[in-house]
């Protein structure tokens, strides 16, 4: 690893290169069988009966809320502590976006400030699984299923996930992953939807190549001219993800496991050796979880040290982000009316949070570097 270590980063290995470049000789290089091949395993992974998989996971959340009929008229709930695109993608297709504040201990939506948020024009909640760590499904589906919200989970942290024993991706209506070189596997860019339900599978599947209906059963036309007969129903986009970054993607899948295990080991090694630092709050995560670790976020006790505390461990090599800023606070959702103060606990927890180098290819020397870094600068400056 170089001197300075980010907080993310891709592993590729040469069975990554060699399924690459196996698949740029065959005769395919855009759709062909290894799209399928791809959309299988994420499926069976995410233990959730369809995959659709998209160019990226920006391009998933659009596919999932299409699917879903977000438009004009109706609301999205989300949180406020995640990227921008969770609520971007909405507000695209014309939907407006609320948001709801997130519990202190994880980050994640707190399902009573989702009630309180729950308006009859909400077609959509979207709960973000923060650095890895599955949401309370269990409270947020009876709350969206009395509401006749559906619920969306932005599984982009935590493919690979579990709580209560089922794959955190499977917990909600539709999920939508990432495969970002940050995130938990990659295909460079690329994403998926996930769900259960084979309508809105169709509907993404349709919305990820112009709207295209190629089903004979669902042809509108009193006469098919020809076999070259197709139709546009409703309008959608180039979202496809090509085969080459499909090997790509089922090359990584096969690693997924040993991937997760180092994370966790990581995780856990991080727990016992920053616990010390009373000036630090480190993650909690809930029992019966067994979360991906995509991030791993601190927080500073007191926000007002962050800043010093981050650019310490920017001069000690250590590549620290900040995740989120909170999405509310973009001049863009401001001239909404979104004010500061308006989701407290998000704000709190965005104002102190910093991530920690975490990804696979992390050896045990840079993890013990890491540690030794976090408390000297914590010595220095906290
Ligand atoms: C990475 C990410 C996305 C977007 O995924 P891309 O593949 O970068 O488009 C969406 N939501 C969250 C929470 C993410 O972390």
């Amino acid at each position: 690893m170089s001197d300075s270590l980010p907080y993310g980063r891709q592993s590729i290995d040469e069975e990554d290169v060699a399924a690459v470049v196996a698949a740029l000789r065959s005769d395919f290089l855009t759709t062909g069988p290894l799209v399928e091949a791809f959309e299988a395993r994420i499926a069976a992974l995410a233990e959730t009966p369809h995959a659709v998989a998209v160019s990226s996971g920006t391009a998933a959340l659009h596919s999932a809320y299409f699917a879903l009929g977000l438009r004009a008229g109706a609301e999205l709930v989300t949180s406020p502590l995640t990227f921008v695109a969770t609520a971007s993608t909405a507000a695209l297709l014309g939907a407006s976006v609320q948001f709801a504040d997130v519990e202190p201990a994880t980050g994640n939506l707190d399902p009573e400030a989702v009630a309180a948020a729950l308006s009859p024009r909400t077609r959509a909640v979207a709960a973000v699984d923060f650095a890895g760590h599955p949401a309370c499904y269990e409270r947020l589906r009876p709350l969206c299923a009395r509401h006749g919200a559906a619920l969306v989970s932005d599984a982009a942290h935590s493919f690979g996930a579990r709580r209560g024993g089922r794959a955190a991706s499977a917990l909600a209506d539709l999920a939508v992953t990432s495969f970002h070189p940050v995130k938990l596997v990659t295909t460079a860019e690329g994403g998926a939807v996930l769900t259960s339900r084979a309508d809105l599978a169709l509907r993404a599947r349709r919305f990820r190549n112009h709207g295209i209906v190629r089903e004979a059963a669902d042809f509108r036309a009193s006469e098919i001219p020809g076999p070259w007969h197709y139709e546009v129903h409703e309008l959608g986009l180039n979202y496809r993800l090509p085969d080459v970054l499909c090997a790509l993607g089922l090359a990584q899948l096969a690693k997924l496991e040993r991937f997760l295990a180092r994370r966790r080991a990581i995780a856990a090694r991080y727990g016992s050796a920053l616990a010390s630092i009373a000036a630090l709050e480190l993650p909690h995560s809930e029992p019966d979880t067994e979360p991906s670790w995509h991030l791993y976020v601190v927080r500073v006790r007191e926000a007002k040290r962050r800043r010093d505390f981050f650019d310490a461990l920017r001069a000690r090599g250590l590549g620290v982000q900040l995740h989120y800023a909170p999405v509310h606070l973009h001049p863009v959702f401001r001239a909404q009316g979104f004010a500061p103060s308006r989701f407290p606990i998000a704000e709190d927890f965005a104002s102190r949070a910093l991530s920690l180098p975490i990804f696979p290819a992390l050896r045990d020397g840079d993890v013990a570097r890491v540690i030794e870094s976090v408390h000297d600068a914590a010595r220095a400056v906290l």
